[in-house]
């Protein structure tokens, strides 16, 4: 990567806190350590300070935020708010075939990067990869096979190789135990190779293992360029910007202006269920109630979530809670004594085509738009902008070749601008478990 000329760093004091120390050596890097700027501490913010800390980059990230933990008010990273469902293929009913790609990807990345963590830190987040459920009550047989049709008709390759198997009864019951529909049996599907991570744990132990990056919490970013970043709200008066050979505008829905994103309100509900065996995420499809509930280590479940064309980022409203816990219970009736321990709400950052944006040029990477798919996409995303920045990649389980991704010449500079679709042959499920007895082919 041609590096702008770098100016010294101001002295980084108050405010700074620099992330536990780790005996391990760094990844080996590819080109000599530059200092690199990252505006945002989100989810995208996390993954890259650490790959780049890895590498022995001097790296630098800069956050609004109060401090690293959630506080769960509605603002902060929705990285943090996310049920973490890894979901290549039920996300389909909504998303383009390329977002699946890239979701095989990003699986493969996160597994090694899980393990990567294990090697390093007392407590590694959870990472599972045991396929996910889709489920519908009797009624609602005929909304269900439309989804099922249409996951079908917008991927060719999905008939063959990830098609959902239907489940039989005792196939359920042997799945998860706990599922069964208040008012009768189920219909089910098993998604397999589908997985799902702990969030709020991996973007800790992203920190934590991320040696030497300083963290700047409650300092906002109020605009970047190529090498160059300004600390401030944009209702404060321009200050001298801070120079490094390389700035990564990772702020989700604080890009604004310089990205046209907006918010897309998201509600979830955390419970703690003691007893409960639920294994995999579920999603109950329903013609009016879309719910899903993912299982969090800790006798924890997480029941998500809305999607609202809404900025507001205040508590959950009535309506969300009844419908969400409503539904929830309605296929896992062993949720009846279950404990409400928090509602959080957050805002999806979303493009207007709701498709990820990567764009790099010389001393410059900015990522948004990654709206519903963000764990999903963001380790295949950043993989590849590293790459394609001449810079080490994230670790990742399996060598099947990675995508491209199509160039756009949407923005009038030297870099280049990206936007999916992308232009690869279907990646396949890593280690893609063998169907269990009671499953059959999906009607
Ligand atoms: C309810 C809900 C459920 C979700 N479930 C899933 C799921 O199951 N699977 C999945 O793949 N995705 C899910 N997502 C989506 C995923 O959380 C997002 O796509 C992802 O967090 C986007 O990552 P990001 O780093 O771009 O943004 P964020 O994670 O929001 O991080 C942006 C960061 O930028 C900071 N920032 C803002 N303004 C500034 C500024 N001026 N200067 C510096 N920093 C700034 C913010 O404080 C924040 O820390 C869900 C989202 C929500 C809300």
């Amino acid at each position: 990567m041609a590096a702008p000329t770098s100016r010294p760093l101001p002295e980084e004091s108050a405010g700074v806190q620099t992330s536990l120390p780790s005996s391990t050596a760094p990844r080996a890097q590819t080109t000599a350590p530059l200092r690199v700027g990252i505006a945002g501490a989100g989810l995208l913010g996390r993954l890259v300070a650490w790959a780049l800390a890895q590498q022995g980059h001097q790296v630098s990230v800069f956050d609004p935020a109060p401090q690293a933990l959630p506080a769960h008010d509605g603002h902060g990273a929705a990285g943090f708010t996310a049920a973490g469902m890894l979901s290549p293929l039920a996300e389909l009913e909504t998303a383009e075939p390329e977002v699946a790609h890239r979701g095989w990807q990003s699986i493969a990345h996160w597994r090694a990067i899980v393990a990567e963590l294990g090697t390093r830190l007392t407590h590694p987040p959870h990472f599972a990869q045991g396929g996910s459920l889709m489920v519908a009550h009797g009624p609602d047989l005929g909304a269900a096979r439309r989804v099922l049709q249409r996951l079908e008709q917008v991927d060719p390759a999905f008939a063959c190789e990830h098609r959902p198997r239907a489940l039989t009864a005792p196939g359920l019951r042997e799945l998860e135990p706990d599922l069964h529909g208040s008012g009768g049996p189920l219909h089910a599907w098993w998604l397999p190779g589908e997985a799902h991570i702990d969030t709020v744990n991996t973007m800790q132990a992203l920190q934590d293992d991320a040696e030497g990056v300083r963290w700047h919490w409650a300092q906002p970013v109020r605009d970047v360029a190529p090498g160059r970043l300004w600390l401030g709200t944009p209702a404060q008066a321009a200050t001298q910007p801070l120079s490094f050979d390389l700035v990564c505008d990772l702020r989700g829905v604080g890009a604004r202006p310089a990205v046209p994103v907006r918010g897309v309100r998201g509600e979830v509900v955390w419970l703690h269920a003691p007893g409960l065996k639920l294994q995999r995420p579920v999603r109950l499809l329903h013609p009016r109630h879309r719910v899903y509930i993912v299982p969090r280590p800790g006798e924890r479940v997480l029941v998500g979530a809305s999607e609202l064309e809404s900025e507001d980022r205040s508590p959950m409203s009535l309506r969300s809670a009844v419908e969400l816990m409503a539904a929830a219970h309605s296929i896992l009736p062993a949720l009846a004594e279950a404990r409400i321990l928090k509602l959080d709400t957050n805002l999806r950052p979303a493009l207007p085509d709701h498709r990820p944006q990567v764009h790099h040029e010389p001393g410059l990477l900015r990522i948004n738009g990654l709206y519903r798919h963000g764990w999903l996409l963001a380790p295949a995303l950043v993989d590849d902008a590293l790459r394609q920045l001449g810079l080490g990649g994230l670790p990742r389980e399996s060598t099947r070749p990675s995508a491209t991704l199509a160039v756009s010449s949407a923005m009038p500079n030297s870099g280049s601008s990206s936007t999916l679709p992308l232009t690869t042959p279907l990646a396949t499920p890593l280690s893609t478990p063998r169907p269990n007895p009671g499953i059959t082919q999906a009607a």
